[in-house]
């Protein structure tokens, strides 16, 4: 028998590779798989006019398609990834948000199942360590200190499945709580915080590796008291997430980033709630109630920005027609880095053989019209 059934071949489009973007590029699809060469009877795709880009990677996301991964069933749970997964997410890490303790620690079970099966890459535990000054859409009753013993058992309720933890390092026991996280593994992310450019030094040289929505939730840069900002800025070892959704961040304001950090140190995340993909009208982001409002959600009392309701292909078409970032830089900051910061660069983030064949494909706008998951169309592009 030569060749199998499942055999495609997605000819014609611009492929963006680590290497580079290939005009009138091919990628092949052998059953789940990137391939790198084709059998002879292998279907083909004719993507002319489109680009070909690796699916997105988002480390930080609440919730979409009008369910909550912080507060929701397992069956809420799908129903998030899959509005996210249409909007070319392959690779989704659930976030939580500040609740009780005993609370997170079930959501944590829960979420961790859905890693396990494969649906989810990981948590995210946004809260309750953050700092009361910078609390955004938390609760501020159920905000801690970052006391390593409550650091553990969280990680010992996510049974494997934690990989980033956004602190307040400033606040008493942070370092530590940073310690203890790098030594198992989870990314220690500095976030919510009002600390001193001094004290955020201190906690990137004691493991801290990602900016939780940099600018967002943390004091702003002065020319006497730099703040975080400038030190996540400048430190090599340090990824800044972006939420580039128009209300979030001046495009100045991401535009610096890129520049400062590069390319190679951008994650681009959603931080949704659960409207995203959903539509305007009432919420709840954990124990909050939520307005979304001409797609910005915003908490009913006191109307602090409550997540967003980005999607990353919006996030990925922004970048390169509003903020003029090159493709190749946008593919790295919203597929490799990420994938990278998981430890699944072996298996997605790039087009590369004999990873998942996880891809999106955009038509010359930059307009979602395909995505494919473990070759599966998600979402079929009109020459299927
Ligand atoms: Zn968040």
């Amino acid at each position: 028998m030569a060749g199998r059934a499942d055999s495609t071949v997605l000819a014609g489009a611009r492929v963006v590779l680590p290497t580079g973007t290939v005009e009138n590029g091919r990628v092949i699809v052998e059953g789940t798989r990137i391939a790198g060469s084709t059998t002879e009877d292998a279907r083909t795709v004719d993507l002319s006019g489109h680009w070909v880009v690796p699916g997105f990677v988002d480390i930080h996301n609440h919730g979409g398609g009008g369910a909550s991964f912080a507060t929701g069933t397992a069956e809420d749970v799908l129903t998030g990834v899959r509005a996210h997964r249409e909007h070319g997410t392959t690779t989704v890490v659930a976030s939580t948000v500040t609740g009780e303790m005993d609370f997170l620690a079930r959501q944590a079970g829960l979420l961790s199942e859905l890693v396990e099966q494969g649906e989810l890459a990981g948590i995210h535990f946004e809260g309750p360590f953050i700092s009361p000054c910078r609390k955004g859409a938390h609760s501020e009753e159920l905000l801690r200190d970052p006391d390593p013993a409550e650091v553990r058992k969280l990680l010992d309720a996510a049974r494997g499945s934690a990989r980033m933890v956004t602190l307040a390092t400033e606040l008493p026991c942070g370092i530590e709580s940073v310690r203890l996280l790098a030594e198992h593994g989870v990314i220690a992310a500095v976030g919510h915080t009002d600390a001193t450019y001094e004290q955020t030094v201190e906690a990137i040289d004691a493991g801290a590796t990602v900016a939780t929505h940099l600018y967002n939730a943390m004091p702003a840069i002065g020319h006497r008291a730099p703040g975080p900002i400038a030190a996540l800025l400048e430190d090599e070892r340090v990824t800044v997430e972006l939420i580039n959704d128009g209300t979030h961040l001046h495009p100045a304001a991401l535009e610096l980033a890129y520049h400062h950090a590069g390319a190679g140190r951008v994650a681009l995340i959603t931080d949704a709630m659960d409207a995203a993909g959903a539509g305007d009208g009432f919420y709840e982001l954990g124990p909050l109630a939520v307005e979304v409002r001409g797609g910005v959600a915003r908490l009913v009392e006191g109307g602090s920005i409550a997540g967003s309701t980005l999607t990353l292909d919006t996030a990925f078409r922004r970048a390169v027609t509003i903020d003029r970032i090159p493709v190749e830089d946008v593919v790295r900051s919203i597929s490799a880095n990420p994938a990278r910061l998981l430890g699944l660069d072996d298996r997605v983030g790039s087009l590369d053989p004999g990873k998942d064949a996880d891809l999106v494909v955009l038509d010359a706008d930059f307009v979602l019209k395909g995505v494919m998951r473990q070759g599966e169309w998600i979402v079929k592009p009109a020459a299927v």
